[in-house]
């Protein structure tokens, strides 16, 4: 929006172009992402947008393409944006997006202008939501904001959509199911089922991350808060029979094993490893 436009204060939301970019209708903005979540991005797509980026600008400065989730990309589009991205014509700004920027190509990376873009802090969150929803129960939203970790799409997603909480719980209540045990095929049983969907077992996975960091933060000296304070209790207890190292170990390969399955591993492989890899 910045880019391209034309108010006294980019981007002012307001102008023709801000508009049009808001209701993704911007004929010289692009966005490409893989069709799904945990999809792939195939190079004949990234094809389609680099004949795009060679055309001068319909209207606007600039031809903008965003590249959503570009960790989906597989290997032959990740090598195929590289002369894009080494000689871009002067018209085209390309913005590439990833929650894990570490399994790209460190060539594509070092061409990059990296921006972390963090996100909002708890009183923040809780403020906004409060704004939107504020004849809902006060601890509802606390504990949303709180789950959120900032995420205010996921938050206002949670709201608007219970079903989602229970996504959470059940993804909580299963990981909890795999730790109660120390057998190898119990806890293979525990995560057989999974293994059918990757993109709600990549959802668990996220949640299971965010598990284990407040596990590392009870065991570590750190007065950050934890984000899941309605299960304080059991992550307590665990915090009880595995120590910082453990915890530290777990979130590890909780990381590696969402990195593999977007790279298309074996899903039941990688979650069998990720159970012995747990505590
Ligand atoms: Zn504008």
């Amino acid at each position: 929006m910045a880019l391209n436009c034309t108010g006294a204060r980019p981007p002012c939301g307001e102008c023709r172009s801000c508009r049009l970019v808001m209701h993704q209708s911007h004929p010289d903005v692009t966005v490409t992402q893989a069709d799904e979540v945990g999809g792939v991005l195939r190079i004949d797509r990234l094809r389609e947008l680099q004949r795009v980026l060679a055309l001068r600008p319909y209207e606007a400065s600039y031809r903008v393409a965003i590249l959503g989730r570009f960790h989906e990309a597989n290997l032959a589009t990740q090598n195929a944006i590289l002369k894009t991205l080494e000689e871009p014509s002067p018209h085209a700004v390309l913005v590439l997006t990833s929650e894990y920027p570490e399994i790209l190509l460190p060539t594509i990376s070092s061409r990059c202008l990296v921006l972390n873009l963090r996100t909002l802090s708890l009183e923040d969150t809780y403020q906004t939501l409060w704004q939107r929803y504020g004849e809902a129960d006060e601890a509802h939203l606390s504990l949303v904001a709180r789950l959120s970790s900032g995420r205010l799409g996921w938050a206002i997603r949670v709201l608007e959509d219970p079903s989602q909480l229970d996504l959470r719980n059940t993804a909580l209540d299963i990981l909890a199911r795999v730790l109660q045990t120390s057998s190898r095929v119990a806890r293979f049983h525990q995560v057989s089922e999974l293994a059918g969907d990757k993109t709600l077992l990549l959802t668990y996975l996220d949640y299971w991350l965010a598990y284990w960091r407040d596990v590392l933060l009870l065991t570590s000296a750190s007065q950050a808060p934890i984000v899941n304070v309605d299960r304080e209790p059991e992550l307590l207890a665990l915090t009880h029979r595995i120590d910082y190292s453990a915890a530290f170990h777990a979130l590890q390969a909780t990381r590696r094993t969402i990195a593999y399955l977007n790279r298309n591993a074996n899903t039941r492989l990688a979650m069998e490893v990720l159970t012995v890899d747990y505590p």
